[in-house]
């Protein structure tokens, strides 16, 4: 393969595979040109990955790739949105990785419904920025500053398994090979609940995707909704190679706060809880109840005796 052209090429015909009839003109003009539904709207989300910020240095171009589409996909999947378009901006020290992460890039928008439809190319270390475009029945969409006190607080799925595989990857944590291939797996190929964060637009008040951190997100949903919340004194959901890895429950806690869960956290008033549990067994995946929300600001912690304990959310702030 040689020079920009001949790699754009590449890629376009492999999009081409993929043929969507909301894709008027795809790759290779000035522009695509995308048919929004009627009755939806727009929902845009955009999200870079630099080397040895967010992933690892030598992680496989296509696991780039793939996350790059995947962490937009749990924002739109946070806002109850169906995502149907993706840009992917690639720098790449060669073409023949710019063509992996490319190839990463459209198996993760095939498997979420999604199709590529532009892009540029750079030279450089490497990155990928995504641009994801989706659509919401009108008014549908899900934000941040929905919950009423007196919600519940749920998490899907579980948290720290990424953390994990990111210790794994930096030699801090050794676990057996199958927890630690799936370690590695959840912080490479991480998988977005999108079909649970649709459902979820017919009960959730509030929703944001758990990525810098629960806490973090947590409280970045009771600021949007001027709310304070208190956390169950149980543990956080973790999958059973967390468990196993990191029996220690002070230390498990601390790695399941660190973020790049890709999973959703979500308030609804409980009365519909029983619905929520429902939606989740479809889905496959666990909902737990975290904690609640109420009108105090401030977050809290259920401790012995009762005593609640105010937490410090930590979560991860690039300038910070
Ligand atoms: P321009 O100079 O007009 O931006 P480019 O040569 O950058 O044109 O891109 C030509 C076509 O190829 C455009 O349709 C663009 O969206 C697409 N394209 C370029 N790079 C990529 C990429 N990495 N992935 C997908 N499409 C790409
Ligand atoms: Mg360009």
């Amino acid at each position: 393969m040689t020079g920009e052209f001949a790699l754009i090429h590449r890629i376009a015909r492999l999009a081409a595979r993929a043929p969507s009839p909301d894709v008027v003109l795809g790759i290779g003009d000035d522009a695509a040109v995308l048919q929004l539904p009627r009755g939806s709207q727009l929902v845009a989300a955009v999200d870079t990955l630099v080397e040895g910020v967010h992933f690892p240095i030598g992680t496989a171009a296509a696991d780039v790739g793939w996350k790059a589409v995947a962490v937009n996909v749990s924002d739109l999947a946070a806002m109850g949105a169906r995502p149907r378009w993706a840009l992917l901006s690639v720098t790449s020290p060669d073409p023949r990785a710019a063509l992996a992460l490319a190839r990463g890039a459209m198996a993760c928008a095939r498997r979420y419904g999604a199709t590529l439809v532009g892009g540029d190319t750079t030279r450089g270390p490497a990155g990928a920025s995504v641009t994801l475009l989706g659509t919401v029945p009108r008014g549908r969409a899900v934000t941040r500053a929905g919950a009423r006190a007196g919600d519940d607080i749920w998490i899907a799925g579980v948290l720290g398994d990424a953390t994990a595989g990111l210790a794994c990857a930096q030699r801090r944590l050794h676990p057996s090979a199958r927890d630690r291939a799936s370690f590695l797996r959840a912080l490479d190929r991480p998988n977005p609940p999108l079909a649970l964060g649709l459902a979820l637009r017919a009960v959730a008040s509030a929703m944001i995707d758990v990525s810098d951190g629960v806490l973090a997100d947590l409280g970045h949903v009771l600021d949007a909704s001027s709310l304070g919340a208190t956390l169950g004194a149980g543990p956080l959901p973790a999958s059973r190679a967390l468990l196993r890895a990191v029996p220690d429950v002070g230390a498990r806690f601390a790695m399941q706060c660190r973020g790049d869960d890709y999973t959703l956290l979500f308030t609804a008033s409980p009365r519909y809880a029983r619905r929520i549990e429902t939606i989740a067994q479809r889905a496959g995946l666990p909902a737990t109840r975290i904690g609640s929300t109420h009108a105090l600001r401030g977050l809290w912690r259920e401790g012995p005796g009762l005593r609640p304990t105010r937490l410090v959310a930590a979560g991860f702030d690039h300038f910070r």
